[in-house]
């Protein structure tokens, strides 16, 4: 029997990070409560312009969720009733709900197995004279197929929304995500790379048109004030969020460093300790680089749950993203998706297992994950002898 220290392993701590930080944010906090200036202030418009930099767009436009985000992109597209999108079945539940809450069709595409990202191949064949546009999703920080996808979309004349929620910072042939699509979608959840003190979102174009009318379309399409010639809707921009997120967007590269290394030292011990035959571990993009929101492992054969367990009686935090895909959910049983029809986002929702990465992990936490793993496997092994 080995035995080993038990320490427990967040899933996240997002205080490490916004701890050392306090000072400054609560500066900059203390400012905007001064100034009264709550929504739409100051910092706003500034955020906009370093989020635009970041991600090397001409245009940001601030808004009050990456839900929202996604809504106003549709929006600003002018999709809505008897329109179809293609999207993916494999992602949080808002890249859909969007579509729906217009009275479009979402029409869901299976994933590439190593990426986890929607398949270019299977896009032509969804492809009907109501389809309008293609989300994508760089899922837990990696990025898309893009050249395919967008030469898809230039033949057939469709719209590309990216879904980064998940992927600030992300690289695509020398492009950043949000720079890769027509429109780019952003949330700063907490629990995202760059993450807020609340709810907060960004979309980004290097259309001046769009931006101007999205800027309209998140403040109840006015122009000016009490004047209405579109019907849009309340998402703007907190000032507070603003101020939280521009002190922290000055240290999102080191931590997508940080989180980089992380997952290079899990590859280390995971080989180490022998337990790659068990878990098939996230490759990387040979395209771009990636900014690991999620480092997401695979544990084939039914293995995935009782693993999970295993790790939670060793107070090691995991998470299944997710465990059941959109075609799926009760709420679109009337699209049609029978179980089956999307065999590789089945598959994946059954055997992906999201373990801790954040910036701060320390080493000894790290090693935790990885001996809690290797007692797993050997447990597996005894039973099979
Ligand atoms: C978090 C997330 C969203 C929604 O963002 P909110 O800010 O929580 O509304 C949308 N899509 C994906 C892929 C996400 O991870």
């Amino acid at each position: 029997m080995s035995c080993t220290t038990e320490i427990a392993v967040p899933l996240l701590d997002v205080n490490r990070q916004n701890v050392p930080l306090w000072d400054e944010i609560e500066a900059a906090v203390r400012q905007i409560c001064d100034t009264g200036r709550f929504v739409h202030g100051p910092d706003c418009r500034q955020f906009e312009a370093e989020m635009a930099a970041y991600c090397g767009t001409d245009h940001a436009v601030g808004c009050a969720s990456g839900s929202d985000a996604l809504l106003l992109a549709l929006m600003v597209l002018g999709v809505g009733q008897g329109d179809e999108v293609i999207l993916p079945s494999f992602t949080f539940f808002a890249t859909a709900s969007a579509v729906w809450r217009l009275g479009a069709r979402p029409v869901f595409v299976d994933i590439e197995p190593d990426s986890f990202n929607i398949d270019p191949k299977l896009i032509e064949q969804s492809i009907t004279p109501a389809t309008k546009a293609i989300i994508l999703v760089h899922l837990f920080g990696r990025c898309a197929n893009m050249a395919a996808i967008n030469e898809i979309a230039a033949q057939y004349g469709l719209k590309v929304v990216e879904d980064a929620a998940q992927s600030i910072g992300a690289e695509y042939q020398g492009h950043r995500a949000g720079a890769l699509g027509t429109i780019g979608c952003f949330s700063f959840y907490p629990t995202k790379n760059l993450g807020a003190f609340g709810d907060a979102g960004m979309l980004t174009t290097n259309d001046a048109q769009l931006a101007d009318k999205l800027r309209i379309l998140r403040d109840h399409g006015q122009s000016p004030q009490y004047h209405h010639h579109l019907v849009g809707i309340n998402s703007r921009l907190d000032s507070i969020q603003a101020a939280v997120l521009r002190v922290k967007l000055t240290h999102l590269d080191r931590w997508s460093g940080q989180r980089s290394t992380n997952a290079d030292r899990y590859a280390e011990l995971f080989a180490a300790a022998g337990v790659d035959r068990l878990l098939q571990l996230p490759e990387p993009p040979s395209d771009g680089h990636q900014v690991w929101n999620q480092y997401t492992v695979r544990v084939p054969e039914g293995r995935r749950d009782s693993l999970k367990t295993h790790l939670a009686e060793r107070k090691i935090g995991t998470a299944v993203y997710y465990p059941v895909p959109l075609h799926r959910q009760e709420c679109f049983t009337t699209l049609g998706y029978a179980e089956g029809c999307l065999p590789e986002t089945e598959t994946a929702a059954r055997e992906v297992l999201s373990l801790p990465i954040f910036a701060e992990l320390t080493e000894a936490e790290q090693d935790a994950v990885a001996a809690g793993i290797a007692s797993f496997a050997n447990d597996q092994i005894s039973e099979a002898a």
